[in-house]
């Protein structure tokens, strides 16, 4: 591809750069603030991104050249997709490459608020030798309620199932045959919320998912319920769940994600029955460079008018 000039502006593991490289000129950069991209978007046919950089409606309407956005990664909520579709420019992720990543991760905070893993660590930094404290529950024998039975949703239902969990789902758009596949029981999202002990959430954020894990559904769940999400900030109700855990409806919260990125140290980030991880999902070795490499090949795809397996726009 002669002259095709591509930029990541995100940062993308090396084995993605060298497959962008082996076909058109990249230029790279760890990071790109919104004023550099506005100014040299201009020169490009292609953009790679992780979550960082916002592709904002301006950006696009700058973007004279530009045939093609690829995400390295699962949401494109960073990406104008309205926009995109108003300039032809087609947009590509890589879903695939983090499922696994995520779903270990969902499935530590279940096990680290079922144990108080991060305050026994702390408590003997600080010298301390407490047990009584400590007394947690087993994940054997309890239910665990997942809304969102997509990719990471089934990879989390099959650990919780080895660990013999119940699992029940909530899932509006799950097919009998994936049910099949995934060893659990679907539920109506009532049901879930009364009878899980534990709940993980793995569905998207949008117009129908915001705030869903709000007032009524708290009022719904479990005295002592522990929940887990590792989807998108917008989806719990943050200062509904403040007053959830400090009333002790919720006895524990594993947050990988917030309404406000990065959140500082709020009441919720600080408070003793949570435990907060910085968006950290699909940070592992093999999801970046999985995802670095599914993206390079995605885009170069889109650039020479080959099939697409991951157009989301
Ligand atoms: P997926 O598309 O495979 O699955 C999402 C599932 O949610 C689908 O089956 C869909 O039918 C279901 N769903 C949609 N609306 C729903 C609703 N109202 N109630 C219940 N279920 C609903 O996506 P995935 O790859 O499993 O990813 C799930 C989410 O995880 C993504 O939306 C993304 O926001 C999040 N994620 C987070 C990280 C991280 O770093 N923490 C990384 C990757 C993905």
């Amino acid at each position: 591809m002669t002259n095709t000039k591509i930029l990541v502006s995100d940062g993308l593991d090396g084995r993605g750069q060298s497959i962008l490289r082996a076909s058109a000129d990249v230029d790279y950069r760890d990071s790109t603030s919104a004023e550099d991209l506005l100014k040299i978007i201009a020169d490009y046919d292609a953009l790679v991104v992780r979550g960082q950089t916002r592709v904002t409606a301006g950006v696009l309407e700058a973007a004279a050249r530009l045939k093609v956005i690829g995400r390295a990664g699962v949401g494109v909520d960073n990406i104008d997709l309205e926009a995109s579709k108003k300039h032809n420019v087609t947009v590509v992720n890589a879903p695939t490459s983090t499922t696994v990543a995520v779903a270990e991760l969902a499935f530590g905070l279940l096990l680290a608020l079922a144990r108080d893993i991060p305050r026994g660590d702390v408590s003997m930094k600080q010298g301390k030798w407490v047990k009584k404290e400590f007394e947690g529950v087993e994940l054997n024998g309890k239910t665990l309620g997942i809304i969102g039975f997509g990719r990471i949703g089934m990879e989390v239902g099959k650990r919780a199932a080895a660990f013999g969990m119940n699992v029940i789902i909530y899932d509006p758009n799950v097919s009998e045959d994936e049910l099949q596949h995934g060893n659990a029981d679907p539920v109506s999202l009532q049901e879930l919320f009364a009878w899980s002990d534990f709940i993980s959430l793995h569905l998207p954020l949008n117009v129908h998912t915001r705030d869903l894990i709000g007032p009524l559904a708290f009022s719904q769940m479990k005295d002592g319920v522990r929940i887990v999400s590792t989807a998108r900030g917008g989806i719990i109700d943050e200062a509904t769940l403040l007053s959830a855990l400090q009333s002790g409806k919720v006895a524990g919260v594993g947050l990988d994600v917030f309404e406000k990125e990065p959140p500082g140290l709020t009441e919720l980030v600080a408070h003793p029955r949570v435990i907060a991880t910085p968006h950290i999902g699909a940070q592992t070795a093999e999801a970046q460079s999985r995802a670095a490499e599914d993206i390079a090949n995605e885009v170069l795809a889109a650039l020479q008018g080959k099939p697409l397996r991951w157009k989301v726009a």
